[in-house]
C-alpha cells in the first residue's frame, strides 16, 4: 500500500539530516550530498528485490526487475543549491523509493515491466555552474570540452572533484547505456513559480520545457555634449534600449504564453554629462512553440531596426545562446491528466521555465513527462521554498496512479 505520509516524513528526515538553519545544503560532491545520498541508499536497501549502482557519471541507480526488461524510470535529484529548499529534486526521488516500495510489494518482487529509480547526479550545476550534469551525459549532449574546464570558486577542477565521488570525467558519456531500455521516464517536481498558487490548484501537467533565444543587442549613436546638443540633433543609443524595453511587453502579450526578459543594460561613455554613444542590452525570450518562439525572435529584431532607424543608429545583435524547446510524450501528457483527475483535484496544463533532467530525458529520444506541484510563495532556491503537505501527499498519490498507467502502457 501506498503511504504518501511516509514521504512527508522522509522528506522532513532529510532535511534535518543535510539542512540547517539557513536551508538544504545538499551540494553535489559535498560530503552532505555524499550523506543525503546514503540517506536515500539505505531505505532502497530495505525494498526486497532491488538491485543498486551507480553509473559512470555517478547517477544512483535502483531497479527492480521485471517480468519484461522494458522499463519505467522514475527520475530525481537529491542535490541542492546552497541554502536550497527542501523539497527541490528530493521530492521526487523520495516520492520515487514510496512507489517502488508500493510496486515491490504489490508484485510480490517481480512487476510486469522493469521500475527503476535514478537519483540524478548534480542537476544544481550549484558549484561548477553547470546544470544536469548526470542526465546530459546520459543523454549523450553535455559539452565535454566545456565541461573538462570547469572550476569552482575556490579552483578546484570539476574533473578531479568528481573523482573524489568514484567518476572518471572521461567516461562519463558510457552511462548513456542506462537508457537502452528505457520505455517512459517520469519526474515529479515542485513548480518553483506562480502559477498553480495564482490558480489555487495543486498539480500540474507540463507540457515540457521552454526553448530559449538568448541575445545581446547593441546600439550605437554618437556621444554629445548634455548641455549643448538640441534634442532633435542627438544620436541617443539608450533612447532606443529604452523603447525595447516596453516593445517586449507587447511581443510577450501577442506570443501567446512566451516570456521575454531584458535583464542587463550597460551605456558608454555612461557619464552624466554625455548622451549615449552605445548602448548593450542582454534579451532572453521563451517559448514553448519553437514557431512562436521565432516570431518573437523576429519581431524583436524588427523593432530594434525600427527605433534605430527612429535615432539615426546602427543596431548589431549576437547570440548568446540557445535551445529548442523540448516537448513531453503526449500518451503520457494525457496519463498524468488523468492520474490528477483521479486523484479528486482539478489537473492544469503548464511549460516548464526552468531546464530539468527530464528535459535532457526526453532529448535522448525516451517518453517523458513531468507533473508540478504547487509552491507557496511561488519561490524556490530558497529555504523559504514550501508545499503544503496535503498537497505534498497528493502529488504523491497522483505521481503513483501516473506511474501505474505508464507501466500498463509500456506491458
Ligand atoms: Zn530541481
Amino acid at each position: 500500500m501506498l503511504n504518501a505520509k511516509r514521504t512527508v516524513a522522509e522528506l522532513k528526515e532529510l532535511r534535518s539530516l543535510t539542512g540547517d538553519e539557513n536551508g538544504a545544503q545538499r551540494v553535489a560532491f559535498t560530503p552532505t550530498w555524499a550523506q543525503a545520498r546514503k540517506f536515500l541508499r539505505d531505505k532502497v536497501e530495505e525494498i526486497p528485490g532491488v538491485e543498486i549502482h551507480n553509473d559512470a557519471a555517478g547517477n544512483f541507480w535502483a531497479t527492480l526487475p521485471g517480468k519484461i526488461d522494458k522499463a519505467l524510470l522514475i527520475g530525481g535529484h537529491i542535490d541542492s543549491v546552497p541554502n536550497g529548499g527542501w523539497l527541490d529534486g528530493c521530492l521526487n526521488t523520495l516520492a520515487g523509493v514510496e512507489i517502488l516500495r508500493r510496486i515491490a510489494e504489490q508484485y510480490k518482487g517481480k512487476p510486469p515491466v522493469t521500475v527503476r529509480l535514478v537519483d540524478w547526479c548534480d542537476e544544481e550545476g550549484a558549484r561548477f555552474g553547470k546544470s544536469l550534469f548526470g542526465s546530459s551525459a546520459c543523454s549523450g549532449k553535455i559539452d565535454m570540452d566545456e565541461t573538462r574546464g570547469l572550476k569552482d570558486k575556490d579552483g578546484i577542477r570539476l574533473v578531479d572533484a568528481v573523482k573524489e565521488h568514484g567518476i572518471d570525467f572521461e567516461n562519463v558519456k558510457d552511462c548513456g547505456k542506462e537508457l537502452q531500455n528505457a520505455a517512459a521516464y517520469i519526474e515529479l517536481h515542485i513548480e518553483q513559480g506562480p502559477v498553480l498558487l495564482d490558480l489555487d490548484l495543486p498539480l500540474g501537467v507540463v507540457l515540457g520545457t521552454f526553448g530559449v533565444e538568448r541575445h545581446a543587442i547593441t546600439f550605437r549613436g554618437q556621444a554629445a555634449h548634455s548641455g549643448s546638443t538640441p534634442m532633435n540633433r542627438r544620436r541617443d543609443a539608450f533612447l532606443a534600449a529604452a523603447k525595447m524595453a516596453s516593445e517586449i511587453y507587447e511581443i510577450a502579450k501577442r506570443s501567446n504564453g512566451g516570456v521575454c526578459t531584458i535583464g542587463s543594460c550597460t551605456t558608454k561613455p555612461g557619464i552624466v554629462t554625455s548622451v549615449v554613444e552605445e548602448c548593450r542590452i542582454t534579451l532572453d525570450q521563451r517559448h514553448l512553440d519553437e514557431k512562436a518562439l521565432q516570431k518573437m525572435l523576429s519581431e524583436a529584431k524588427a523593432a530594434s531596426e525600427k527605433f534605430a532607424k527612429d535615432g539615426n543608429l546602427d543596431v548589431q545583435w549576437e547570440r548568446i545562446w540557445n535551445i529548442e524547446p523540448i516537448l513531453f510524450n503526449n500518451q503520457l501528457i494525457d496519463f498524468c491528466e488523468q492520474a490528477i483527475s483521479e486523484s479528486g483535484v482539478k489537473p492544469h496544463r503548464l511549460p516548464s521555465g526552468p531546464l530539468h533532467d527530464a528535459a535532457e530525458v526526453a532529448r535522448a529520444g525516451v517518453p517523458t513527462v513531468m507533473m508540478f506541484v504547487q509552491s507557496l510563495h511561488g519561490i524556490s532556491h530558497n529555504k523559504i521554498e514550501d508545499t503544503k503537505e496535503e498537497h505534498l501527499e497528493l502529488a504523491v498519490t497522483a505521481f503513483d496512479k501516473l506511474a501505474a498507467k505508464a507501466m500498463a502502457w509500456i506491458r
